[in-house]
Formats: C-alpha cells, sequence, structure tokens
C-alpha cells in the first residue's frame, strides 16, 4: 500500500505547476512570444554581478572536497557569523549564530520549523492569513498541524484583526505571517506588526504556552517606493524567521535560505535543538555548502528590482485602467486581480482565448480572484497590454 496522502498531492499539483506546465506545451505550440506566461515567480533578472564573482573564485581558490563536503548540520560556522551580524547591524535583529540554521530555500524553512513547533498528534493549529501561499497547508498538515486560515481584508487585504483574536485558541501553536506578501504583493506596515503582536501576546498570556510567530520572508527585499518591512524579533520574542535567497538574488533553483530563532524566544536553545532535530528527521542532512559560501559575500545585495518597479507599475496602472480591480502592491513580484465573473478558474480559461496564463485564487484560500507573476520582461507586459483590454471588454459585451 502506498500512501494515499502523497500519492494525493503527487497526482494533483499545485495549480501553479500545473499552469506552468501548460504554458511550456504552449509556447512549443504557437512559439514562446505568444504566450503570456504570468504563472510562476521565478526571477526574471539576473543575480548580481557579486554572485558569479563569488561562486567562480570559490571553485576556482577552495580546495574541492572541502568546497563540496558536508557542512555542520546547522550549516558552516563562519557563514551563520556573517548572517547574525549582517542581520544585527542592518535590523538590529539581536540574532546569534548559535540560533541560525541554514536551508534548502524558505520551503524547508517552513517545514522544519513547523514540524519543530509542532507536537505531532495534538491536533494543534497554525494560523495563516488568507490569501496565503498554498504550500502552507502541505507543511503543516505534513507536520501533523491544522491549518486556519483567517481572511484578509478587502480591498487593501491587510489583516482582520477581530477575525484573527477571534481564530485563536488554546489550540493555536503558531502564526505565519509573510510580509511582503504572495499573491497580493501586500506589505503589512509597522502599526499592523505592533497590533498584531499585540493580540499574540495577549493571547499567550491566556493560554500559558508560546505562540510561534513565523515569519516567512523570501520577499524582505522586493519593496518599492521606499516602503519597510519590520524586522519581527524586535517585536516579538518568540520569533521564527524563515529567509530564503531564492528571490532577492534570483537563485530560486539553488535551494539557499535560513532560519532564525530569536535569542529572545522562550527557551530558544530549545527550540534551536527541535529546529536541528527537524531538519534531521526530514532527512536535509545540510545545505547546499557551495552556496553557503557565497552567502556572505552577497548579503544585502539583490538583482536589479527596479524592473520588476516598471512592471509593476505598467501592469496596474494599466489593468485598473482596463477596468479590473487590483490589490495595491508595495512589494514582491505579483498582482491579486479581481476576476470579472465569481469563478477564478471560469475566468483563467476565458484568459486563455486570449494566451493570458493567469492563477486562479482559490489555492491561496480566497476565491474570486486570479495572480499574476510580474517577474517576466517587460516587453512580455506591453505586448499582452491589448490582450488584458480585450478580456476586459469581452465581460462589458
Ligand atoms: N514562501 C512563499 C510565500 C513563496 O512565495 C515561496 C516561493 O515562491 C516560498 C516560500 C518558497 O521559497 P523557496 O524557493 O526559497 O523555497
Amino acid at each position: 500500500m502506498l500512501s494515499e496522502k502523497m500519492k494525493a498531492l503527487g497526482v494533483k499539483k499545485s495549480v501553479i505547476r500545473e499552469i506552468f506546465e501548460y504554458a511550456k506545451i504552449r509556447k512549443a505550440q504557437i512559439g514562446a512570444e505568444n504566450v503570456f506566461d504570468y504563472s510562476i515567480g521565478n526571477p526574471s533578472v539576473p543575480s548580481p554581478e557579486s554572485v558569479k564573482e563569488t561562486l567562480l573564485s570559490l571553485i576556482s581558490e577552495r580546495e574541492p572536497t572541502q568546497l563540496h563536503g558536508y557542512t555542520s548540520a546547522q550549516g558552516d560556522l563562519g557563514v551563520r557569523k556573517a548572517i547574525a551580524d549582517y542581520l544585527n547591524e542592518t535590523y538590529q535583529a539581536d540574532a546569534s549564530e548559535d540560533l541560525i540554521y541554514l536551508t534548502v530555500g524558505a520551503a524547508a524553512a517552513l517545514t522544519i520549523s513547523l514540524n519543530a513547533v509542532l507536537s505531532d498528534g495534538e491536533n494543534e493549529e497554525v494560523i495563516v492569513f488568507a490569501p496565503f501561499f498554498p504550500e502552507y497547508k502541505v507543511f503543516i498538515e505534513k507536520a501533523g498541524g491544522k491549518i486556519c486560515p483567517v481572511p484578509c481584508a478587502e480591498p487593501d487585504f491587510q489583516i482582520d484583526f477581530d477575525a484573527f483574536e477571534k481564530s485563536l485558541s488554546s489550540k493555536t501553536k503558531a502564526v505565519i505571517v509573510n510580509s511582503p506578501n504572495n499573491p497580493t504583493g501586500v506589505v503589512l506596515s509597522e502599526n499592523t506588526i505592533l497590533a498584531l503582536t499585540a493580540i499574540l501576546k495577549k493571547a499567550e498570556k491566556t493560554f500559558g504556552h508560546p505562540i510561534y510567530l513565523i515569519a516567512d520572508e523570501p520577499y524582505r527585499e522586493l519593496v518599492y517606493n521606499g516602503v519597510e518591512v519590520p524586522y519581527l524579533t524586535r517585536y516579538y520574542d518568540n520569533t521564527i524567521v524563515c529567509y530564503s535567497f531564492s528571490k532577492a538574488l534570483s537563485l530560486p533553483g539553488e535551494r539557499i535560505g535560513y532560519i532564525l530563532v530569536s535569542s529572545k524566544a522562550t527557551d530558544a536553545k530549545s527550540v534551536y535543538a527541535a529546529v536541528l532535530g527537524a531538519g534531521r528527521a526530514l532527512g536535509f542532512v545540510c545545505a547546499p555548502s557551495l552556496f553557503q559560501y557565497m552567502i556572505p559575500s552577497c548579503l544585502g545585495k539583490t538583482s536589479d528590482i527596479s524592473v520588476y518597479d516598471k512592471n509593476r507599475k505598467l501592469l496596474y496602472d494599466s489593468l485598473t485602467e482596463y477596468g479590473y480591480t487590483c490589490a495595491s502592491p508595495d512589494g514582491a513580484f505579483y498582482l491579486f486581480v479581481k476576476a470579472l465573473e465569481a469563478d477564478a478558474y471560469a475566468f483563467c480559461e476565458r484568459a486563455k482565448k486570449y494566451e493570458l496564463l493567469l492563477v486562479p485564487s482559490d489555492d491561496f484560500g480566497f476565491p474570486g480572484y486570479v495572480r499574476i507573476a510580474y517577474c517576466v520582461t517587460t516587453e512580455q507586459i506591453e505586448r499582452s497590454l491589448p490582450a488584458f483590454e480585450a478580456l476586459a471588454n469581452d465581460y462589458k459585451n
């Protein structure tokens, strides 16, 4: 007998992946330039030059068996120290290299953190704010927890505090926040973080146990108009940061990120030990060594995000002019657009007539919208605008 749960996950791919695969087929049929693929969050601008330079010098100068060998399970000490120094200098994060664990991207950081904090079989709950990254459900359930989505308030997709407070219970073990957000592009302001953490601190007292705030931050540096992304260890003690270099450095296929357990977390050393144990039980061994060693010289650097900013403005201005309603995006590289009919799947099917490949929002836990990943060339956006306009007119006629 197979695991039916695992089989189901393998058979029904994520909706994003399904459209991404469809795009490949369609491009082969009619030419890539005729398909407007907005399905996946694959960065479209190259990594900064420092990534290539560092990798080349590592390969030419370091002894190969050391460079490609296993590192400590938690990652190389020098690399962890460089990350801690950077976080302390940049965000006054109170970070310690002894509480940093290098991971295979944010996905592994999340699944390890969830396995570390959820005690299997006790039906503990993890609150997420909808719309949310669909893999949260998979990761939470695999770690033995129950996902509790709390819808954000339209039209600005900030947190609905009343709904949040009502969803907290003695079963709540963790809350995941993702800012800048996939799929809305919304950034949580400092006031929002203050209100959120005040509610959480009160709930910790009421229920008498830590409630972990898991900050999923692969888009931290992808912000526009000088918007600030508050660093959560400064606001809440029981914080676990899940960071990734996938998006800021355009390296999603290389799989590198980290977990930071706040040094102010209750019994932080035990939380970190549980992180190590979860990484071990899940078979991660260690994060890719070459990309670990790349980190120190690339901290704080990003790909040229002005391209995303240009795409964002062009798409947002044009779509609103054609009559679409979009969440105002301050970060990441996604636009969340209200479908022009109640069923977002039907809307996406109709968009396909114009070769527009959009992702319906149902799997993000917030039906009725579509996600547009605008990490594409500006030229693709320019060429696709008539298609977006024609699709809107379809609904007017
Ligand atoms: N969290 C969010 C919100 C994401 O959008 C993604 C990837 O798109 C991930 C986590 C996983 O990122 P990584 O490639 O670092 O595993």
